[in-house]
């Protein structure tokens, strides 16, 4: 099976669009989605349109931010920005959006034998999973071969291989990693619409589980276009400036 995964696309219409344009849908079969399709950004119908409208099937879990839009959870945990973001997120949605983030299912999931999908680690959807430390935790808590997380925005790949944990932020311009057979993986394929790895562009990856080949992408997409839309739209200015940084 060929997917293409996405994970934090935060209501980034200009990143997703970008991202969609570049993608051969004639390589894919389905789309893997990690969750947090809304917040901070000024476009979440516009991403959930984009979402609901995919020539292949969409396979996705929930994350924290579409729990509170969708009225799942209480915003108490979230700070002074993602606050006024999400307030406002929750009031701009439409009601086939509001439904869209409502019905995201909670991680992990698995989406074949051996391959899930989660939101922030396989033991629990709102926990962040950065380093070695915190690897060791969701590798505990999962006997899949091939997790994808999202919630850092960080792209990520640990491995474990004969009681032995290795691996941490991925670095660079993008690439091809070959996958083994009997290792496990844990991998972050960084953030759409909000990467937080110092590099402003949109982040993510296609994993072929026949030939266990992954393949990681960034890509320049408007950054100009989606700061403006969120100072337009009256959205924190912390939300845009962090854009063209990637922080
Ligand atoms: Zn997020």
């Amino acid at each position: 099976m060929r997917y293409v995964i996405l994970s934090d696309v935060h209501s980034n219409g200009d990143a997703l669009r970008t991202v969609f344009d570049s993608v051969d849908f004639e390589e894919v079969d389905k789309v893997l989605f990690l969750g947090d399709a809304v917040g901070y950004g000024a476009e979440p119908n516009e991403v959930v349109r984009l979402l609901r409208t995919l020539p292949r099937p969409l396979l996705g879990v929930r994350g924290n931010h579409d729990k509170v839009a969708g009225g799942l959870e209480s915003d108490e945990d979230f700070n002074d920005d993602a606050l006024l973001a999400i307030r406002w997120t929750s009031s701009a949605l439409d009601a086939v959006g509001a439904t869209f983030v409502r019905e995201l299912v909670r991680g992990p999931l698995e989406v074949e034998t051996g391959v899930v999908i989660c939101h922030g680690s396989p033991h629990d959807e709102d926990d962040y999973l950065f380093d070695q430390e915190d690897a060791l935790l969701g590798f505990a808590a999962t006997g899949a071969s091939v997790v994808f997380f999202g919630h850092t925005h960080v792209p990520s790949l640990f491995t474990w291989y004969r009681r032995n944990l290795d691996g941490g932020r991925l670095r660079g311009d993008g690439g091809v990693l070959q996958l083994h057979r009997n290792r496990r993986y844990l991998i972050n394929p960084g953030s759409v619409g909000q990467p937080r790895d110092s590099d402003p562009r949109a982040s993510y990856m296609l994993f072929d589980s026949d030939s266990n080949s992954l393949r990681w992408f960034r890509l320049g997409y408007d950054v100009a276009s989606a700061q403006q839309k969120i100072r337009r739209a009256g959205l924190p200015r912390s939300a845009a400036d962090r854009l063209a940084m990637g922080v």
